[in-house]
Formats: structure tokens, sequence, C-alpha cells
């Protein structure tokens, strides 16, 4: 892991595509220096676009967070895994494919967005994300659409969520419980995949070698971004880092986001 080194060594900044909690606010609380950072690349003309693999609050709802603190934001410059989700699925399924989805509201929002038909009638696609109102059936249903040929995907792979007393298991643990069951391999559409990634930058239209991925955890956001070939930032305000020598490294780690060099 490279500690941040010169100024000249960071690429020409033209975009920036970033993670959201433990980067921008932890919980309900603002990070001053990564608010005070997205103004300061608002007023410059930089472009940016928030990746969230959390599939249990739609875009809107993170426009009135990130607008409560004070950052100039829309739907545009927000891409969720529920969203991207359903384009997915849209990419190689027509409007009306029968979909079986285990999660949120958001997310049942997304897919009939979608013009896909919520169904637990012979569904084609099992969609789960986290759903704190899990139970036996919804997994019953799950498992055996999937043993009749229904194909399982995964909001994200998040096994585990930090909670203002503890922790909570993510939507990648009860996934793992189904696709064990089943015997299949998920289709995952949130970091460490690329899909976001690749959403973010089409709304951005800048060139992957000059736009910025930044995040707090190494095996989802860090991962996400070198897999799509950005320059790649962990910045330590939020999940501690993990040392896993198998996972590939940051370009450069960081304690603020007001380390960024950000002229253009
Ligand atoms: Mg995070």
């Amino acid at each position: 892991m490279v500690e941040i080194a010169h100024a000249l060594d960071w690429p020409l900044v033209e975009g920036v595509v970033s993670d959201l909690d433990g980067v921008v606010y932890r919980g309900k609380t603002a990070i001053q220096d990564a608010v005070e950072t997205f103004q300061v690349w608002r007023a410059a003309g930089i472009p940016y676009c928030f990746v969230t693999n959390n599939s249990t609050h739609s875009a809107g709802d993170v426009v009135a967070k990130l607008n409560g603190f004070g950052l100039d934001v829309t739907e545009n410059n927000v891409v969720t895994s529920a969203v991207t989700a359903a384009q997915l699925i849209r990419k190689s399924h027509p409007a009306g494919t029968r979909i079986y989805v285990i999660g949120a509201p958001s997310l049942k929002q997304a897919i009939s967005d979608a013009e896909l038909e919520i169904t637990d009638e012979k569904p084609a696609v099992v969609i789960m994300g986290l759903d704190r109102e899990i139970t036996h059936e919804k997994l019953r249903v799950a498992v055996d659409a999937i043993l009749k040929g229904a194909v399982l995907m995964g909001t994200n792979p998040d096994l585990l969520l930090p909670t203002p007393t503890g922790f909570e298991p993510g939507a990648g643990a009860i996934l793992t419980a189904v696709a064990t069951a089943a015997r299949v391999k998920p289709i995952i559409v949130g970091k460490p995949e690329v899909h976001m990634i690749e959403a973010a930058l089409m709304r951005l239209g800048t060139d992957r070698a000059s736009t910025l991925m930044i995040g707090d955890q190494i095996p989802t956001d860090i991962q996400a971004g070198k897999r799509a070939g950005l320059c790649s930032i962990l910045v330590t305000t939020g999940v501690p880092p993990v040392d896993d020598p198998t996972l590939q490294p940051p370009d450069f780690v960081i304690s603020s986001l007001k380390q960024i060099p950000s002229t253009r």
C-alpha cells in the first residue's frame, strides 16, 4: 500500500466516482472535509457520481440526505445497486419478464420502474437485496425458483453491516444462504463488480484514466475501481481496512479528501 507521495504522481482529475457511507458521511453524520471537497469540485466544474451498494435507499433518498449536508446533487449524480440491477436485467430480458424480489421497497420500485413484473410465480430471475423482513418462506420461494431454472442475482455481496450498537448481516449473507442451498453462483450487481462504475462513467462522460474512484473498503470499492481501470483511492474515514494480500491495493491512501489535488 502506498501513502500519498507527491502531487505530480496524481492523474489529472477530470471526474470523480465515489462511495458514500464512510466517505461522505458516517451513518447520519456528514464528514465535513469530504463535503467541502465535493463543493470545491462542483465549483471547478469537475463532475462526480456516487455509487452505493445499499439497495434499501432510492436515489431520491440519497439526494435528500446529501442536499441536507449542503451538497448540490440530483438523482443523476447517484447510482444505486437497485437501479443498476433493474437495468442489468433489462439488458438481457424484455419488458414484462417475471422477477421474484427479496429486498426493500426501493428495490421493488426499481424493478417495477424497469417495466419488469414482480411475482413469486415462475420467475425468470430471483433478485436479492437487503431485506430486514426476511422469512423462511421467502428463502423457500427463491431456492425453489432457482432449482426450476431462474437466474440468481444479488444487489451486493456485503456480508456484514455496521449498526449504531454493533453489526447486522448484510445482503450477501442471506444471498449466500440461497446460493448454497441451490448450488449456484449468483450474479453480483454492486461493487466489487464493475457494473455501477460503468454506469457512473456513462453519466460523467469522462475518460476512465482521468477519473478517480474513492472508497473506504478495499474488498468492494477499490477492487471495483481497479477492475474498471480508475485511479483508486482509499480514504480511512470509514470501515477499518482489512489487509488481504489477494486483493488489489489502492493507488493512494489518504485520511481526508482534502489531500486530493483538485486543479484541472
Ligand atoms: Mg463505504
